[in-house]
């Protein structure tokens, strides 16, 4: 199928779902322009509403609102009743990209492009928009596996942002740790008495002239029966 990905046309059909999405993904890529589902009607709801029309199940949806991610979403805070935007990069921008299914039930197709930007397009804002930062599944495990090593963050966002083309921020890889990798824990008082409880152990910590713990000197009795069976000279 010929297709002109800088112009998404009024008309244009899509035989499915998945295309569709496919070549949204790819006019959002050309564009830098990041859309979000604002609104949509699945098939088994289009066929509860009008159970004498069809529907292909691929089409998965009879009608989708594209909208650009700087449109309008505001909410009211129900304690002040203001007008609060969830997002900084909420402007009202108008752009809307609606589709429907065709009147057979067969393809889904643009029915209106509506629109102009309210805003500038740049490659930059759109490679830091969070939607375009997300990184697939197996580029995830591989960052949390690293920084489970304690992998230095400027590197490791370096290495993905090489591998994957994608822009990573460091407060991402801030998230990615905080929601995957256990915390180290760091309770000295807890470690004493782990240490303490084994049995004819030895036990001596050594501290500065100001208190702060500089060395712990610690041997099980298993330690001791191995260094005491290995001459070191
Ligand atoms: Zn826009």
């Amino acid at each position: 199928m010929a297709l002109d990905l800088l112009h998404l046309q009024n008309g244009q059909e899509f035989c499915s779902f998945e295309e569709l999405a496919e070549i949204i993904k790819k006019w959002e890529e050309v564009n830098f322009v990041t859309l979000y589902t604002r609104s949509s009607r699945s098939i088994e709801a289009a066929r509860r509403r009008a159970p004498k029309r069809t529907f292909l199940d691929k089409l998965k949806y009879s009608e989708i609102d594209y909208a650009c991610v700087h449109g309008g979403r505001e909410y009211k805070s129900q304690s002040t009743q203001k007008r609060l935007c969830q997002k900084t990069f909420l402007k009202d921008c108008p752009f809307v990209i609606k589709i429907k299914t065709t009147l057979d039930g067969e393809k889904l197709y643009i029915k209106e492009i509506r629109g102009e930007h309210n805003h500038d397009l740049s490659e930059e804002i759109f490679r830091h928009m969070p939607k375009q930062r997300r990184l697939d599944s197996e580029t995830k495990d591989e960052a949390v596996k690293l920084l489970k090593l304690r992998a230095n963050k400027k590197l490791l966002q370096n290495h993905l942002m090489s591998t994957t083309g994608k822009t990573v921020t460091l407060k991402d890889l801030h998230n990615i740790a905080a929601r995957n990798v256990p915390k180290f824990r760091n309770d000295f008082r807890e470690l004493v008495e782990e240490m303490k409880s084994i049995k004819d152990s030895t036990f001596t910590a050594f501290v500065d002239e100001e208190s702060m713990l500089k060395a712990i000197y610690f041997q099980t009795p298993e330690m001791k029966n191995i260094f005491a069976s290995s001459p070191l000279d």
